[in-house]
């Protein structure tokens, strides 16, 4: 039997055993999903072999450190410089980053997009970045502290803190902060938002399973918008497509792993 995790310090929040089981279930794979609650992220790549892992999902904070420890990184995620997917080939781990793909998809359905504007500036935010830059759409990032911008000033993207902000139109706005996560936080001053959602097509919030402060005043604005459900979804769908090397098809794949949305 093929064994797959997810790692990850908390992970007991996690819907990707659920979301992976309902696969392997539904498309009859000799599998099963776990949790692995890592607090050392160094001790990642040590504990995927222990325990004869195939594959694995990386979350919150260990995206970095499992980039740092594959012995080949392929794909959007050698820029972005972490990795949510393991996936075990001959021997070696080899990592990927479908956060940025499964994002792409997710925001196909705000039509034609031109401008983003990401706020926040962590692992997250990297990842979207990269992944609409490559999609042909420009991303601006604002984030409340200055420390976190410079990775993005070195890929020549547009940044802001707080205080030397100005708002102007964009045709999407992206929260990638953990405000609204478990606080009752809006990921910028109220103000700022305001003026933004005044002049926006169209917003996203990637936390998912619950409706943040950020959502709800989008909500009041009557602007298109999403939570993170179709993301978490489409990295899901894209990892474990991987973690057969592409075996089975991803449109199965997709319908079996959404259906793990409604238990
Ligand atoms: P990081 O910890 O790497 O980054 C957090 C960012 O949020 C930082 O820029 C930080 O700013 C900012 N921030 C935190 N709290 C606040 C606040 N109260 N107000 C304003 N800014 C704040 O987190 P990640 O990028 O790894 O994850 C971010 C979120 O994305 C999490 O909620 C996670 O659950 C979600 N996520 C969802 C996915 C999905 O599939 N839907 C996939 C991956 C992540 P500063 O630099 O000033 O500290």
């Amino acid at each position: 039997m093929n064994v797959f995790s997810i790692f990850g310090d908390p992970v007991s929040h996690s819907r990707s055993p659920l979301m992976h089981n309902c696969v392997f279930k539904t498309l009859n794979i000799d599998a099963c999903y776990t949790r692995t609650h890592l607090t050392e992220g160094a001790q990642l790549r040590n504990t995927f072999f222990a325990k004869a892992l195939s594959g694995a999902n990386v979350t919150v904070p260990h995206k970095e450190a499992a980039y740092a420890q594959c012995d080949e990184v392929r794909g959007i995620a050698k820029t972005i410089q972490a990795v949510n997917t393991l996936v075990l080939e001959e021997g070696k781990l080899i990592g990927y980053n479908t956060d940025a793909d499964g994002f792409m998809s997710a925001i196909g359905s705000f039509g034609d997009i031109h401008t983003a504007l990401i706020i926040g500036a962590g692992g997250t935010a990297r990842a979207l970045s990269i992944a609409l830059s490559h999609g042909g759409i420009t991303p601006t990032i604002l984030n409340r502290s200055r420390g976190r911008l410079e990775y993005f000033e070195c890929e020549g993207f547009e940044c802001f803190d707080w205080e030397e902000f100005i708002a102007r139109p964009y045709d999407l706005i992206i929260n990638t902060t953990s405000a609204g996560l478990s606080d009752n936080e809006l990921p910028l001053p109220r103000p700022i938002l305001m003026e933004l959602l005044s002049q926006t097509k169209g917003a996203i919030d990637v936390i998912y399973g619950k409706e943040t402060p950020f959502l709800r005043e989008v909500k009041v604005s009557a602007l298109p918008y999403k939570d993170g459900s179709d993301m978490l979804l489409e990295q899901g769908v894209l990892a474990n497509h991987l973690f057969f090397h592409g075996a089975y098809p991803i449109d199965q794949i997709r319908s079996a792993m959404k259906h793990s949305f409604t238990l």
